[in-house]
């Protein structure tokens, strides 16, 4: 399966079609290093026909959306029944106070507080990030530094708000629940510990599209559905629908890693724009 590639430059300007983005979404995307100029002239990069809204019909085209590559992973059960899992009956207010009170792993010794998530539970959207930082260890809130703030700016350009109910809402947690120390990398071992919170999760707010941002996201969700996820590079995972229970996912880049590779936003977009072609309209 291909990923989504960005298509050619153009050849001549009058190749490049004027954006229906209205004047909010062109300043979103410049956030994320997407200028309208480079939108419009250097590149075609495809706008959902969510954001495209009423658009000409002679300018739609051009701007069509990617048709979503076809699953690669078919969904799948856990392999863990949801009957064995301790958090699977906990609603989400005994969810909440389960993962408060955790002391599977020795994270529960070095944080400040846990971090469960923030946003509208009943989302149509779940946005799935790595572990909490310093700033979100210290306020309990997941993507709260430099990192939140670019992840704020591409939900904005996909019309998202994490203070939002309704279409506009989205959930947004992590793998861990609590900080690995001098912000390392997640052991397998936490990830599996923490795994039953962030199924447990999915299984309540039920959403229509799970954005995973990162390898450590992948690799938790993807790992029932393509046990050699570990071993695939995050560029081999993006670009493509996956499966959690039942779920679409769409792999793409986490937000710390694009602020240190801005040439790599263009991808990400592509990867919003395929999650935003996968998320029902009546949904
Ligand atoms: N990075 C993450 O993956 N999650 C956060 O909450 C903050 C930074």
């Amino acid at each position: 399966m291909t990923a989504p590639t960005l298509s050619e430059p153009p050849t001549s300007p009058e190749a490049a079609p004027p954006l229906a983005l209205d004047a909010r979404q062109r300043a979103m995307l410049a956030e994320m290093g997407l200028g309208l100029g480079w939108l419009s002239t250097e590149s075609s990069v495809s706008v959902p026909q969510s954001l495209v809204g009423e658009a000409p019909a002679a300018i739609s085209t051009p701007l069509t959306t990617q048709k979503a590559p076809a699953a690669t992973s078919a969904p799948s059960a856990p392999s863990t029944p949801d009957s064995l899992s301790p958090a699977n009956h906990l609603d989400w207010e005994a969810l909440q106070s389960s993962v408060a009170g955790c002391q599977a792993c020795g994270l529960c010794q070095s944080r400040t507080s846990t971090v469960f998530g923030t946003g509208d539970p009943q989302a149509r959207w779940m946005v799935v990030g790595e572990a909490p930082g310093e700033h979100e260890d210290q306020q309990g809130e997941p993507f709260v530094g430099q990192a939140g703030q670019l992840l704020d700016n591409m939900l904005k350009a996909m019309r998202l708000h994490r203070g939002a109910t309704g279409p506009q809402g989205v959930f947004i947690t992590n793998v861990l629940k609590c900080r690995p120390p001098s912000n390392r990398n997640p052991t397998p071992q936490e990830v599996l510990q923490c795994e039953p919170f962030l199924r447990r999760q999915v299984a309540l707010v039920q959403p229509r599209v799970i954005l995973a941002l990162g390898r450590f996201a992948a690799q938790s969700l993807l790992q029932q559905s393509l046990p050699e996820v570990a071993t695939l590079p995050l560029g081999k995972l993006r670009g493509q629908v996956h499966h959690y229970q039942g779920v679409p996912v769409v792999v793409s880049y986490h937000p710390a890693y694009l602020l240190r590779a801005p040439e790599d936003k263009a991808k990400a977009w592509a990867d919003l724009c395929l999650a935003m072609d996968l998320m029902p309209a009546s949904a």
